[in-house]
């Protein structure tokens, strides 16, 4: 939606075809059917097409075509690629990783099979009741790690409260236009994540941009 906003800024967007190629069944399909509605309608209705069940497995860049599982081939002059994610490879030598390629954890306190090890972030895949796993986001990795550090220091120091990853998370969708979208919920809940999602507006723009100060100020 960023690239269709910056096309019309630079006044080529009617010489501009945008697409939008994904293996999953709908954007965001993990918060739930609703938002994942929510969300391509917010894509289709700036004209980018979106193809479902798209899931690479070839990229040429010198001919400058895709080719995707189910025989579907796309032209591109311009690509903007996801590459495989997977977790490190010093996570996966060290026999940390089950059968989903990541490290499995209890998902309220992230402990893992292996005593005193904990994980957390990208590298976790956390099962939920839908059938897919917690989404990989920087804010679940976040609330996470504050869980493990509290948990960790009690332990040591032999006081405190332990705490537990309630699932809660949120993530803005910047939709272009100086406008951006705000889901916030909790994907725990079942039989269905519990999450929703607010129509794109400045407001939410202006509120990721102060987010991101806060962060890069607090932080670094
Ligand atoms: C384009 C993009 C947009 C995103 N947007 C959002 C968003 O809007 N909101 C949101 O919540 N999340 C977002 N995310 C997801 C978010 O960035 C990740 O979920 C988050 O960074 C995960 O944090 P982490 O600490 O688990 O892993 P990482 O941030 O990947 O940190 C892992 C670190 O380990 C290092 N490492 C790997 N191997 C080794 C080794 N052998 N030795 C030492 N270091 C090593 C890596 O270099 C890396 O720095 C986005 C991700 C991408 C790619």
């Amino acid at each position: 939606m960023l690239i269709e906003w910056l096309c019309r800024k630079r006044k080529v967007r009617t010489r501009v075809e945008i697409e939008m190629y994904a293996a999953e069944p709908g954007p965001m399909g993990v918060a739930g059917p609703d938002v994942s509605k929510a969300v391509r309608e917010m894509v289709e209705s700036k004209g980018i097409r979106y193809f479902p069940q798209h899931q690479v497995t070839s990229v040429d860049g010198a001919a400058r075509k895709l080719k995707f599982a189910n025989g579907v081939e796309a032209a591109f002059d311009l690509l903007a690629f996801v590459p495989p994610h997977r977790a490190p490879r010093v996570v996966r030598e060290a026999g940390l990783v089950g059968e989903s390629g990541y490290v499995a954890t209890d998902r309220a306190t992230l402990a893992t099979n292996f005593p005193r090890v904990f994980a957390f972030g990208d590298v976790v895949s956390i099962p939920l009741a839908l059938g897919k796993p917690l989404p990989k986001a920087g804010v679940f990795a976040h609330a996470q790690a504050e869980v493990v550090a509290n948990n960790i220091a009690c332990e040591i120091l032999g006081k405190g409260r332990s705490r537990r990853f309630d699932g809660e998370g949120e993530c803005f969708i910047e939709t272009g236009d100086g406008k951006a979208g705000f889901g916030k919920g909790n994907f725990y809940a079942e039989p269905l994540p519990a999450v929703r999602i607010h129509n794109p507006s400045r407001t939410f723009h202006a509120a990721k941009v102060l987010f991101e100060k806060y962060w890069l100020t607090h932080w670094f």
